[in-house]
C-alpha cells in the first residue's frame, strides 16, 4: 500500500540540496506535546538557522502523514547522516508517553513503502539514538521499533 502523504507549503530559508544516496531510515519523536504541527516544527527549525523543517515526514496522533522536506532532499535530522537518510518523526514525547495505535499503524505502512521504494533492509531502519548521542525517539518508541520494523517487512 502507498501511504497518502498530506502536502504542505513551506518557505525555505535556503535552497535545499539533494542527498547523495538513501540507505537509512531514521525514526524520531518531537519530544514535545503530541499536538505540535509541521508548521510549528518548521518555525522552530528556522529559528535554529536551518533551511526549515528538518524531517521529511511527520506522523500526527491521528495517524495522518505530513510532508516536511521533499523526500529527495537532504534533511536536517541526524548529524553526520543527513546525506544518506530519510527522517520520519512521530509527534509526542515517548520518553513518557506511548505512540497512539494510529501512529504505530501509520509508521508500519510508511516504513514498508519507503523500504520498498529505496530498497532499504530492515536493519537500516533505526532510531535516531543509534547514530547520535540522544534519547530520541524516546524509550517507549525505541522499545516498539523492532516490532514496527518486523511488521513493515510483512506489510
Ligand atoms: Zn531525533
Amino acid at each position: 500500500m502507498i501511504t497518502a502523504i498530506i502536502p504542505h507549503d513551506y518557505e525555505w530559508a535556503n535552497d535545499l540540496s539533494r542527498r547523495s544516496r538513501t540507505d537509512l531510515i531514521i525514526v524520531h519523536h518531537t519530544a514535545s506535546s503530541p499536538d505540535i504541527t509541521v508548521e510549528d516544527i518548521h518555525a522552530l527549525h528556522l529559528r535554529n538557522k536551518w533551511s526549515g523543517i528538518g524531517y521529511h515526514l511527520v506522523i500526527y496522533p491521528d495517524g495522518s502523514v505530513h510532508q516536511g522536506r521533499p523526500l529527495d532532499t537532504m534533511g536536517a535530522q541526524c548529524e553526520g547522516y543527513n546525506n544518506r537518510s530519510i527522517g520520519v518523526n512521530l509527534t509526542g514525547n515517548f520518553e513518557y508517553d506511548q505512540p497512539t495505535q494510529e501512529q504505530f499503524d501509520a509508521l508500519v505502512l510508511l516504513l514498508s513503502d519507503l523500504m520498498r521504494q529505496y530498497n532499504i533492509p530492515p536493519e537500516q531502519v533505526t532510531g535516531h539514538n543509534v547514530w547520535n548521542a540522544t534519547a530520541c525517539p524516546g524509550a517507549n518508541l525505541d522499545a516498539l521499533l523492532p516490532d514496527i520494523v518486523a511488521a513493515a517487512v510483512r506489510a
